[in-house]
């Protein structure tokens, strides 16, 4: 099969890790028998010098008329001081917007072999862990009415939080959709003690949840939710909540792996389409040193073909290949531990590529 991926290095470690993924798309290529044909663009800071706008729309037209989008991370201290609209994470709204992405999935994965940069205690955390928070993110408090008016007390300011019942059928869908692929397990995050919106959020979820007999459906509420990831983070195998809610747990839920550099990151639209990234940022203090660990966005990759190109065994292949680098002992500085073998971004890639 053919594929169109806009590519999107970005700034500071963007370029250093997009670079070692292309060549493990293209060891996939040639595996499998796929074409991945790449199409490298600007976004963010290298944006902003070459055309004056963090997301040009040469840019937006091209993703737009690809099957997927590959961002590596945008943002540095150069473009710091540009007032909101104009820095590089307004591209990344833009683009997030622009096409329609919804869903936003982080996998929480912590890798036996990464074990002890896990915070939790290993009796909590076991072999390994394995979450995927579905935060849905174009609705909500974030998108709500808001404004600020005179109140009893001086003036007061206000957001709202809202959702419909197609917001909500959407994104129940997909978490039950990857629920399938995965341990059959949903938990619904709400407020629904407090919250009219939270109420229709459980009703909706509890709704859907009849058309997928096959998984599991607790619902929970996000103070609960909190507590128990640090708690007892393994009875979790898919989480879907909201804008906010999934802003919170997604972060909590990832810090539990300890590892930046090993997390990937989807972001759905209507259809198979979507944006792939990992969760870190440009890391600035490592950039062009050959320092930045590349699995995150490879990993990403790995994402991109299970949710959009349907290629669960070459998503697996990829991951395999991690594995069995971090198995034989070899680390970024970032994951680096006494007694591994330290390696840089193009080693690290080239390690991959060698094992799939
Ligand atoms: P960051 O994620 O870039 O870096 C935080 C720390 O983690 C740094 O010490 C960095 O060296 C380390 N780190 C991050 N990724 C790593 C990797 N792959 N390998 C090894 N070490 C890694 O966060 P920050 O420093 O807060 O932000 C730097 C810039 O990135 C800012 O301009 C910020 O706005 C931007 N940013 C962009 C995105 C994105 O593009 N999606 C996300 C977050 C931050």
């Amino acid at each position: 099969m053919n594929y169109k991926i806009a590519v999107l290095p970005g700034d500071g470690i963007g370029p250093e890790v997009i670079e070692q993924t292309l060549l493990v798309l293209e060891k996939v290529g040639q595996k499998f028998g796929h074409s991945f044909q790449c199409q490298k663009l600007l976004a963010g800071g290298c944006a902003i010098d070459a055309t004056g706008s963090p997301l040009p729309e040469e840019t937006l037209e091209a993703c737009k008329k690809s099957d997927a989008v590959l961002l590596g991370a945008v943002g540095g201290p150069k473009w710091d001081n540009l007032p909101g609209d104009k820095r590089p994470e307004a591209g990344l709204l833009g683009l997030r917007g622009g096409l329609g992405l919804f869903a936003n999935l982080r996998p929480a994965l912590l890798n036996k072999e990464l074990r002890d940069a896990c915070p939790l205690r290993p009796d909590i955390i076991g072999e390994s862990l394995d979450i995927m928070v579905v935060r849905e993110l174009t609705g909500g408090i974030y998108f709500g009415a808001r404004g600020k008016r005179d109140g009893k007390m001086g003036q007061e300011a206000y957001d709202t939080e809202t959702y419909s019942v197609g917001e909500v059928e959407r994104i129940a869908r997909l978490a039950f959709e990857i629920a399938r692929q995965r341990s059959k397990k949903v938990t619904s995050v709400d407020k629904a003690n407090v919250l009219e919106s939270s109420r229709l959020w459980r009703e909706v979820v509890t709704r859907v949840a009849r058309d997928y007999p096959d998984i599991t459906l607790e619902h929970m509420y996000v103070d609960n939710a909190a507590m128990q990831l640090v708690r007892n983070p393994k009875q979790f195998d898919v989480i879907v909540t909201t804008n906010m809610f999934g802003d919170i747990l997604s972060d909590e839920a990832s810090m539990i792996t300890g590892s930046i550099g090993m997390l990937p990151s989807a972001s759905l639209g209507e259809g198979a389409f979507g944006l792939y990234e990992p969760i870190h940022g440009s890391a600035p203090d490592i950039a062009g040193q050959d320092k930045a660990n590349p699995l995150a966005t490879i990993l990403s990759a790995a994402m991109m073909l299970r949710y959009t190109m349907k290629l669960e065994e070459e998503a697996r292949a990829i991951e395999a290949a991690v594995n069995q680098v971090l198995e034989e002992g070899y680390r970024t500085g970032d994951i680096m531990s006494p007694g591994k073998k330290l390696v840089g971004t193009s080693e690290m890639g080239r390690l991959v590529v060698e094992r799939i």
